[in-house]
């Protein structure tokens, strides 16, 4: 008899420690597997919740080899199956296989043909391969056990990750018999845990583990510009030692961050989904080996990443939700150290955010569209399109978006999508089409919309709400901490180790034209546009060369758009011109110097939001308002302990003042003020504004 560990009446009862050990070897479990691997060895359906990094791999990992037969791992980060299964322990790695599309067809029947045979255990599969039938049917003959949906919020439309592939799960577990089904998220809230068991049509019994991270430090900043943003970034980099992410919106602020860090000494590379897959594998290696300190990434870096001492996270913007707030900042500190997680806040990409919120809604038109276009494609209410050709009929820009639309119709019962005819998906319309079918598609897009509204209030109320951070996100996920934490901004505000630098500016020179010529002068490498702005401003994201300039920050006093417009106006008087350098590049030289004109801090189109300061252009009235809400402001930030634009921006306080909210609907369209403000200070606002002029 072999002592391998295929069939679990081998087992004591009780003991999976065991086979912990001997197959994976790790010493004990951490909270939450023993129970999730139990229940899913001994058949019982499963919703493991656990957080980033907690270990959910492993549990399916292990149930598949304590069970008698075979188990299917739905995954949708095709790139990093072949990783996962490779890196398993000996043991386990040559019971696993997988499936995916760059296997030649007799490749993947050969490996389907040694699951029937029991040489593997473990099958790893994307899930839109379930869209096959003769894939489907294999397996059938398999005899499945356990299929493992990981990422499984994936199903859930409301989720911040909807895959419209994952919706076919319930039909390819009725094909195969209705094997047992554990799923596992790290980011599951109630509303997305029971759209889950709606999608699957089965209830799965929650198992959770805490999302509380005690050895995580959350702390939030408010930065004001984005100089600030990148200064900040700048001093936590340069005050902290150990590894640390720093995760940016867009693959040009990742670059812009990490050539700034690199300026200043900071070993930091840049990594996006826009780099060559050779570029990405170098940048994570050095990142993984310590070679370099920092890694500024777009979300695209980290999933399934390996690194236990990650000291520091710092999300240069709001991440999309708290949902991944908490799967980013939950990269640090596996180890169990101490780590801390920042997150920069400015009302400016508060508005980006719930700009950016409602940007992923479908459009009307584009549902009506595909769906007009299925109709009209369709022969006894079925059709067969590829998503290229439904993309065409329809008028779609993204190819990935047909499918998502077509799911979400799935969702509305206006149709029904089957298996794929080879590239094609293949569609079966409701007949006849239900009379309400418009109505349908307004609804679904109204509960999406709510949905993305209010996930991005959510993740803008954390940062302005100034509560405990941990209970925060605890009650979120429906969990409670003690507070105070002890380990977060609000709790224990003074042991924060990084004092962003102070941004005090020195006063504009009298001669703003003369200041420019001569900066442009004496500048040992010649600048272009952005450059002279930006050596102007004193940012730190100047280039090396200008930022040891005597000249370096003479304007900083003013915003860089108002900069790059007095420098264009010289070039416009002909006192600066452009030349083409031997590389292409078009920098600045100085030309006629005579006549040079005056430049004023306050050009026509500065004047708004310089006078957002003040109340030099309000009058009477609204003056008055202006200056109450200002020193009601200040009141309430002395209270706080916090700086005045925490409270509310001067944007805000303009706005309010402009357009005299009388209600909280009102004033919940004032940019800048969310749920959490409304809560603490609306009645208070709406009473200001009642009681003046
Ligand atoms: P996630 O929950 O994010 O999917 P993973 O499954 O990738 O997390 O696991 C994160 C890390 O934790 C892996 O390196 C894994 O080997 C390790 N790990 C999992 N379970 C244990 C355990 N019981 N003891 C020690 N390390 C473990
Ligand atoms: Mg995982």
């Amino acid at each position: 008899m072999s002592l391998t560990a295929t069939d679990p009446i081998q087992h004591e009862e009780g003991d999976l420690t065991g086979p912990l050990q001997r197959l994976f070897g790790f010493s004990a479990f951490r909270a939450g597997q023993e129970e999730i691997v139990r229940r899913a060895v001994e058949g019982r359906d499963t919703l493991a919740l656990m957080p980033t990094g907690a270990g959910k791999s492993l549990c399916y990992q292990l149930a598949a080899m304590l069970r008698p037969t075979p188990t299917l791992v739905i995954s949708p980060l095709i790139a990093l199956m072949k990783d996962q299964v490779e890196n398993l322990p000996p043991d386990v790695a040559r019971q696993a296989t997988l499936i995916n599309s760059s296997l030649d067809p007799g490749e993947a029947s050969r490996r389907l043909q040694g699951l029937a045979a029991g040489e593997y255990k473990l099958l790893y599969a994307a899930p839109e391969r379930l869209r096959q039938r003769q894939f489907v049917a294999a397996l059938r003959s398999v005899g499945l056990g356990l299929v493992v949906i990981d990422e499984v919020h994936c199903m859930s439309m409301w989720g911040h990750d909807f895959r419209p592939d994952y919706m076919f799960i319930r039909r390819a577990l009725s094909e195969l018999g209705d094997p047992v089904v554990l799923g596992l998220t790290a980011t599951a809230t109630r509303t997305t845990e029971q759209d889950i068991s709606r999608s699957l049509g089965r209830d799965l019994e929650p198992v959770r583990a805490s999302v509380v991270r005690p050895n995580l430090r959350y702390e939030v900043e408010q930065v004001e510009n984005e100089e600030a943003r990148l200064r900040s970034a700048l001093a936590h980099a340069k005050a902290r030692t150990g590894s640390g992410i720093i995760y940016a919106r867009s693959r040009e602020k990742c670059e812009q961050v990490a050539r700034t860090l690199e300026q200043k000494g900071v070993r930091a590379l840049h990594y996006h989904a826009g780099l060559e897959s050779s570029e990405r594998s170098r940048v994570q290696e050095a990142f993984l080996q310590g070679r370099i300190q920092v890694i500024v990434a777009t979300t695209a870096f980290g999933m399934g990443i390996d690194k236990s001492d990650i000291r520091w996270v710092l999300l240069y913007n709001f991440p999309n939700s708290l949902e991944s707030y908490v799967q980013m900042v939950g990269r640090a500190g596996r180890d169990g150290k101490p780590s801390t997680c920042v997150l920069l806040a400015s009302h400016a990409d508060e508005r980006n955010l719930r700009r950016f919120a409602r940007q992923d809604i479908p459009a009307v038109d584009d549902l009506r569209g595909v769906y007009r276009a299925l109709r009209r494609r369709a022969e006894d209410g079925r059709a067969e399109v590829t998503a290229e050709e439904l993309a065409g009929d329809a008028g779609l820009a993204d190819e990935s978006q047909p499918r998502v639309l077509v799911g979400m119709l799935e969702r509305t019962g206006l149709l029904r999508r089957e298996y794929d005819a080879g590239r094609a998906m293949t569609v079966r319309l409701t007949l006849p089409p239900p009379a309400d079918a418009a109505g349908r598609i307004e609804q679904l897009l109204a509960a999406y919309d709510q949905q993305a509204t209010t996930r991005a209030e959510r993740m803008i109320g954390f940062a302005e709400t100034r509560t405990c951070r941990h209970q925060q996100v605890a009650r979120f996920f429906g969990e409670e901490v003690r507070v105070p934490c002890g380990m977060c901004d609000v709790c224990a505000p003074d042991a924060s180790e990084v004092v962003a630098p102070e941004t005090a500016s020195r006063p504009l020179p009298a001669d703003i034209a003369r200041t420019i010529v001569d900066t442009v002068d004496s500048l040992s490498w010649p600048l272009g546009l952005k450059g002279l702005t930006l050596a102007l401003k004193g940012s730190v994201a100047a280039p090396r060369s200008a930022q040891r300039s005597p000249s370096f920050g003479a304007l900083e006093a003013a915003k860089e758009g108002v900069i790059k417009r007095w420098i264009e106006r010289l070039v416009d008087g002909g006192h600066l011109e452009f030349f083409e350098s031997e590389d292409g590049y078009r920098l600045l030289r100085t030309g006629d110097t005579s006549g040079l004109p005056t430049l004023h801090a306050v050009t026509p189109s500065a004047s708004k939001s310089k006078a957002a300061g003040g109340v030099e252009d309000l009058s009477g009235a609204d003056a008055e308002l202006f200056e109450r809400l200002r020193t009601w402001r200040l009141e309430r930030a002395q209270k706080a302990g916090v700086a005045a634009f925490v409270v509310l921006s001067n944007g805000a306080l303009r706005e309010i003042t402009e357009v005299r909210p009388t209600n909280l609907r009102a004033l919940r369209d004032v940019n800048g003020i969310g749920p959490s403000k409304i809560e603490q200070y609306g009645e208070e606002i709406l009473a200001l504004v009642r009681d003046t002029g």
